[in-house]
C-alpha cells in the first residue's frame, strides 16, 4: 500500500501480533502471580504493544514510561541520553521492561543498566521484535514476539520520522513513489 508517497508491504499482520501478545501476557501473568508487577514502557515506539499487553495479563499491574534518545556518534557505539525517568518507585518491585525493538540493544542494556540500580525485586525484559543478526548485549531477553531480519519497519507504534506509529500491523517500507 502506498502512504504519504511511501510504498508499505505488510511484514507482520495484525492477527499474528494479537495471538503474540496474547501469549506472553499469558507467560507473564503465571510468572508473576501475587505479585503486581510494574511495566515500564520505553517511549515513544513501546506504546501500543504495552497497551495492548496490560489488558491480555490476568493479574493486576502497574505502568509507568521512560524516554531515552541515542546517537549515533562517530564511532559504531551510540550515546544514549535519558529524556524522561520513571516516577515510580521501584525499589523491591518485579520490573518488567517493555520495549518496541531491539537492535544493537544499546537502548535496552542502559535502562536496564538504570533500573538495576533502584535495587528491584527483579527485571524482566520483553521486545515485540529483535533484530538477532544486530543484537550485541551481554544478557538474554526475556521474552521476544518476532525475531526479524535488519530491515527497517514501522506501524504498530514504530515510526520513520514520527510517522506510521498508528498503522495496526508491522510494515516494511519498499521506498518512496517519487524516487
Ligand atoms: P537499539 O538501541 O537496540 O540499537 O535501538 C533500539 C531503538 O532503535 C528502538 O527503540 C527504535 O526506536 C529504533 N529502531 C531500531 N530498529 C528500528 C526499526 O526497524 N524501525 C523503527 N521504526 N525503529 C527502529
Amino acid at each position: 500500500m502506498i502512504i504519504q508517497n511511501t510504498k508499505l508491504t505488510c511484514f507482520i499482520e495484525q492477527s499474528r501480533i494479537q495471538q503474540r501478545t496474547t501469549e506472553i501476557a499469558h507467560e507473564l501473568s503465571k510468572k508473576f502471580v501475587d505479585q503486581t508487577p510494574i511495566f515500564i514502557g520505553i517511549l515513544n515506539g513501546s506504546f501500543i504493544f504495552l497497551s495492548d499487553l496490560i489488558r491480555e495479563m490476568t493479574v493486576p499491574s502497574e505502568v509507568d514510561f521512560i524516554k531515552v534518545s541515542s546517537y549515533a556518534g562517530e564511532q559504531s557505539t551510540g550515546t544514549i541520553r535519558l529524556i524522561k525517568d520513571i516516577s515510580a518507585d521501584i525499589t523491591h518491585r518485579h520490573v518488567i521492561i517493555v520495549e518496541d525493538i531491539i537492535d544493537t540493544g544499546l537502548t535496552i542494556k542502559f535502562i536496564k543498566d538504570r533500573m538495576l540500580e533502584a535495587g528491584p525485586a527483579s527485571v524482566t525484559i520483553v521486545t515485540l521484535l529483535l533484530k538477532p543478526d544486530m543484537v550485541k548485549i551481554p544478557f538474554p531477553v526475556d521474552y521476544v514476539g518476532f525475531e526479524i531480519p535488519p530491515e527497517f519497519v514501522v506501524g504498530y507504534g514504530l515510526d520513520y520520522d514520527q510517522q506510521f506509529r498508528y498503522l495496526p500491523a508491522i510494515y516494511r517500507i519498499e521506498g518512496n513513489v517519487n524516487e
